[in-house]
């Protein structure tokens, strides 16, 4: 849930989602991943120097040795640990605040317990390049489709797939194209003012909480090209 333009707060089960994902996007981290992996594995992670190049070395139970593991295999292992040993909020707040790049603390919400998220965008500013209107991987939420469903706007409904995953869960995936059942190469709902390379949304009432909420963090405007 977002408070204020300043800060975000995210359940346990929400920040491991949005670390998850932040590994998911940017791919292996390797400096940040052992960083993290000290205060997560403790004990049960130790780094080498082998032909001048770092190794991680996790050892997965007590009675088991130290194996070594390629940094996109310490990333998933990293979130297989957070998603099965529930920790202290104060823990989960210095793993994010590393994740992030941005102060986070511990708090709570409607008495649940989480992390609040500093994100230190109140400064930033558009430049309405609309690259992030490009880099559709983005997905939509189940409120998103409620609002949209509630609205009437089939024009918007009949570019997002609905689709039932194994686990039970629905994913809502923007923009995929009805004629083609493909990605969009831009979002249909992108206006450009004419004669200038300013773009704008054609959807700003209505628009997507990703797009609402884009960039979440510094780190997030760049690595994902925003030029705000
Ligand atoms: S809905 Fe608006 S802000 Fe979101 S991708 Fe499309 S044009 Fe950009
Ligand atoms: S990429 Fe950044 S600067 Fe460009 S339109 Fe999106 S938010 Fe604005």
């Amino acid at each position: 849930m977002k408070l204020n333009d300043l800060q975000t707060f995210l359940t346990q089960a929400q920040a491991i989602d949005s670390i998850a994902a932040d590994f998911g996007q940017y791919g292996p981290q390797p400096d940040l991943f052992y960083k993290i992996s000290a205060l997560i594995l403790g004990n049960d992670f130790k780094t080498s120097i082998r032909n001048g190049s770092k190794r991680a070395w996790i050892r997965r139970n007590n009675d088991q040795s130290f194996e070594s593991v390629n940094d996109e295999a310490l990333g998933f292992y990293l979130i297989h640990v957070l998603e099965t040993f529930q920790r202290d909020a104060a823990g989960m707040a210095q793993i994010c605040s590393l994740v992030f790049e941005t102060p986070a603390r511990p708090g709570e919400l409607e008495g649940e317990s989480g992390v609040w998220i500093e994100n230190q965008m109140n400064g930033f500013v558009c430049k309405r390049c609309a690259n992030c209107c490009r880099r559709l991987e983005n997905a939509c939420t189940r409120e998103d489709w409620q609002l949209w469903e509630s609205l009437g706007r089939k024009d918007i409904l009949s570019w997002v797939k609905k689709e039932q995953l194994n686990n039970g869960k629905v994913r809502y995936r923007a923009w995929i194209d009805p004629q083609t059942g493909r990605s969009a190469e831009s979002c249909p709902f992108l206006g450009q003012k004419p004669g200038t390379g300013m773009f704008y949304c054609t959807n700003h009432a209505v628009k997507p909480m990703v797009c609402r909420e884009y960039p979440y963090t510094k780190k997030h405007a760049r690595n994902t090209g925003c030029k705000g």
